[in-house]
């Protein structure tokens, strides 16, 4: 094919982007061709055409304006593709040949900066992750607010758990052409992140820890071992270099370096998160009916992410702990001072993601205008908690940098409401610069200027109507109604008729107008250099920024739990390194909001170390033993991520994990059986608790006969009482009120059921959790109160009567068919159970 020098020019640059979207700037337009614009054209919905249309060597094109680009760049990368913004590097008036052209920045899911691609209150993560044998090493990001933490563990599973529990948007790993385990385990959210695989050598040990030495302070790399934690240190250079591969611009709020351990927090692996319904629902995956929902109660963007991360790293310090439940029981108790706050926090944008865009040079007027304004609530937030008592309240005041600096630079140098473009002018404040306020004195008395021409014109031409006036296609013009057309002077040449007027302009006028517009664009590009080192005297100030915008969160988050703790009645936990939990009248956080006819009915708890560490809780379904034990793990959780908990007085023994293992898997998905799904949930438990876990069993064994599960959930229960390594406080709801035998041979056993009332044949659930054992499973009853006919009802009635008497025909099955209907199945694997049990 024959190319023009610019198809040439596309195609070195595409072939170094072979994976992404390229979007090359030609004048106003960004074009796409070949592969590129047939994709672009059907998920952007514009027209594909072609260039050299008809021809041999016509090629797929189409284009989109440059001014709209961040709609298009956010559907794109919405939909998971890759964008390489390829730009114009010199004026096309100035260059010798084809325009010179490089790529400024490549947009992927893990790299936007633009807000219409972020969700607020969610971090918008790119991970890396390196092996080494058993050692995995993690690292992960968010461009858009600078935060950059590494971690590094020997246990699979801890690794799988973080990275699901961050909710990343790109992944970076190695390509070693061999099946990576890890991404098979990551396959439940498949569809939610896109994968970029790097040769080895971005992951080799020396290259990736220079990368790190030479864009990290000294002071910000004290306290790695990078020696020690050598995949970890691999992912984090690995994952730094391809950000700078990728972003011409600064990453300079990339400036600290946050080493953490995953056993440090509360552990709360994927299951157990999903299960408990910390920030979506199982059935359909919505936020609402979740327990973030009914947390979330800050106001600002930076407070939801904290708030999130609070949730997903909960302490397990009592110290610390205190020292959160002690703020937000001051803000609690002083609801003038949470008020207040909390109005002065509904001032405050996106710190984090504002000084991002300041400091990699992305930022526009608004931001900058956006940023200062926020700044400005800074003295009072701090005034309003000088006085208080929490410790953790005094040093967020005392540390906030109310960067009065920045603040007033912003305030003297940018106007009140600038335009989106930063290239067109009206950004900077009279009186901030010399030169372009006479720039603007030029063009601003062009007024007085017009007015005084229209005057002498009108005289000399004698034509009182004779208008002088300026239109942006035009220019300047004279204009003169159709009827005083014939008395203009000779010096006049016609520009433009209109239906009653003709225009003109004269020698005098053009001279002008040409000073004016030079005016105009010298004014632009001032205002563009001046605004530009603005920001850059920002950009310096990031590392300020971000920490007063991370105190900010803090405090919202405080407030925001405070504001819950008063809104729901929640109660101070008082949160100890002991083993008891033990609360009294608690609540489930989310089911209580519900608005359930009849009322929450608060229940009692108590697990300890020795006589109640394993409870069985038995009654029919639907009684309100799932809701039960999951507001137990909620209630803990609650209070050591140091918020208030739903009861009337809660004590916390801090646990180390929770695990559950609750309802039928829906797992489907991944191929597996349910049964196979919840028989490797149990196996993880039991490898992995410590007699500090909290353990959540819904219904152990259902997934299979009920033989076989009944013999797994009782020998599950005794090894998790018996052994010494676990011995962890547990929680177990069944239906098998055979279960409760158990108790009889083991002293840390203690039975509880749901208390249900029985009227006549139907029973009433009274949800409230009683000490002792149930021996019926209602399951009738259940039935008919899920609207099964009545004479299936009736006939379940007999057959069961029939079982209970141990009815059995010749051969030793009980005669089902006894009084008509069924016709007899076998099934002696599940029915042999009762025959056991008459034995
Ligand atoms: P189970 O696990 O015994 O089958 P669930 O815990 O799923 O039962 O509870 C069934 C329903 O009962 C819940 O969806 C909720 O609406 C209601 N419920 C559960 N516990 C309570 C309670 N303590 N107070 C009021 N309603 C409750």
């Amino acid at each position: 094919m024959n190319l023009t020098p610019a198809m040439k020019q596309y195609m070195d640059i595409k072939e170094q982007h072979p994976d992404c979207i390229l979007f090359f700037r030609m004048g106003d337009f960004y074009e796409m061709f070949f592969e590129d614009a047939v994709i672009a054209s059907r998920v952007l919905e514009i027209t594909l055409t072609s260039r050299n249309k008809g021809r041999e060597d016509s090629i797929p094109l189409c284009g989109i304006p440059y001014h709209a680009v961040s709609g298009y760049l956010a559907k794109l990368i919405g939909e998971g593709f890759k964008v390489a913004l390829c730009e114009q590097m010199e004026d096309p008036r100035e260059a010798k040949g084809v325009v010179k052209r490089e790529v400024v920045r490549v947009v992927t899911p893990g790299l936007v900066m633009e807000a219409g691609s972020l969700s607020d209150k969610e971090n918008n993560y790119i991970v890396a992750w390196h092996v080494e044998g058993d050692r995995y090493g993690l690292a992960f990001l968010d461009l858009s607010t600078g935060e950059f933490n590494v971690t590094q563990t020997e246990d699979h599973g801890d690794l799988i758990t973080e990275l699901l529990g961050l909710g990343f948007r790109e992944a970076v790993f190695c390509e070693t052409g061999e099946k990576d385990k890890i991404l098979e385990s990551l396959s439940d959210m498949k569809n939610n992140f896109i994968t970029t695989r790097l040769n080895s050598k971005a992951f080799a040990y020396e290259g990736a820890f220079s990368v790190l030495k030479d864009h990290f302070s000294v002071d910000a790399l004290k306290g790695v071992d990078f020696e020690i934690h050598r995949p970890m240190t691999r992912a984090a250079g690995a994952l730094l270099a391809y950000l700078k591969d990728t972003q011409r611009d600064s990453l300079s709020h990339i400036n600290r370096i946050s080493w953490y351990h995953p056993r440090n927090y509360l552990v709360v692996d994927d299951t157990a998160r999903r299960n408990l319904e910390l920030f979506a629902t199982i059935q359909d995956n919505r936020k609402e009916g979740s327990l973030f929902n009914v947390l979330d109660k800050t106001i600002t963007a930076m407070g939801g992410r904290r708030l999130r991360r609070w949730m997903t790293y909960p302490l397990v310090c009592p110290e610390r702990i205190g020292l959160r439940l002690a703020a937000v029981s001051e803000l609690k108790g002083i609801q003038i001072l949470r008020g207040e706050l909390r109005d002065l926090l509904s001032e405050v944008y996106d710190l984090e993601r504002l000084g991002s865009r300041v400091s990699m040079g992305v930022a526009n007027g608004r931001d900058l205008v956006a940023l200062g304004g926020s700044l400005e609530t800074i003295p009072s937030l701090k005034g309003a908690i000088r006085d208080v008592e929490s410790s953790m309240l005094s040093s967020i005041g005392e540390s906030m940098d109310d960067l009065a600096d920045i603040t007033s630079l912003v305030e003297r140098a940018l106007v009140d409401d600038p335009p989106l473009s930063i290239r067109e002018g009206n950004l900077i404040r009279k009186g901030y610069d010399d030169e372009l306020d006479q720039l603007m004195s030029l063009s601003l008395d062009g007024k007085s200027w017009i007015a005084a021409m229209e005057e002498r014109e009108r005289k000399k031409t004698g034509i009182g109507t004779l208008k002088v006036g300026f239109n942006s296609i035009f220019g300047y013009y004279i204009e003169v109604t159709k009827a005083n057309a014939r008395n203009v002077p000779d010096d006049y040449v016609r520009k433009q008729t209109l239906v009653n007027a003709e225009r003109y302009i004269n020698e005098e006028l053009k001279r002008y107008e040409e000073t004016v517009l030079n005016a105009e664009e010298s004014r632009k590009i001032r205002e563009y250099d001046l605004f530009v080192s603005i920001r850059e005297r920002i950009a310096q100030e990031i590392g300020r920024i971000q920490k007063t915008a991370s105190l900010i969160a803090d405090l919202d988050v405080l407030s925001a739990l405070a504001e819950v703790a008063d809104l729901y009645g929640y109660c101070r936990p008082d949160v100890n390194e002991g083993d008891v939990i033990s609360i009294s009248e608690g609540r489930h956080a989310v089911v209580e909001r519900m608005g359930l006819a009849d009322g929450f009915v608060a229940n009692d708890t108590l697990l300890d170390g020795a006589a109640n560490r394993f409870l069985i809780i038995t009654g029919p379904n639907m009684a309100g033993k799932s809701t039960y034990i999951r507001q137990t793990a909620i209630i803990v959780l609650m209070a050591q991520m140091g918020s208030f908990v739903p009861a009337r007085a809660a004590e916390i023994g801090v646990a180390d994990r929770i695990f559950t293992r609750v309802g039928a898997g829906d797992s489907l998905a991944r191929g597996q059986s349910t049964f196979m799904v919840e028989m490797m949930e149990v196996a993880s438990i039991l490898r992995n608790a410590t007699p500090k876990s909290l353990i959540l069993l819904d219904e152990v064994g259902r997934g299979t006969s009920t033989f076989d599960g009944l013999s797994i959930a009782w020998a599950v229960s005794e090894y998790i009482h018996d052994s010494e390594r676990i011995g962890a406080r547990t929680l177990f709801a069944t239906h098998y009120h055979e279960l409760t035998d158990i108790a009889r041979t083991r002293e840390g056993v203690k039975n509880y059921c749901v208390a249900v009332k029985e009227w006549g044949d139907r029973v009433i659930f009274l949800r409230k959790i009683v000490e002792g054992g149930t021996n019926r499973s209602y399951g009738i009853q259940v039935a008919r109160l899920a609207g099964v006919p009545e004479a299936v009802i009736l006939r379940a009635r007999e057959v069961l009567h029939n079982l209970e008497k141990g009815e059995l025909d010749g051969a030793g099955q009980p005669k089902l068919a006894g009084g008509g209907g069924l016709g007899s199945r076998k099934n002696p694997g599940q029915l042999s159970l009762f025959v056991n049990e008459e034995d």
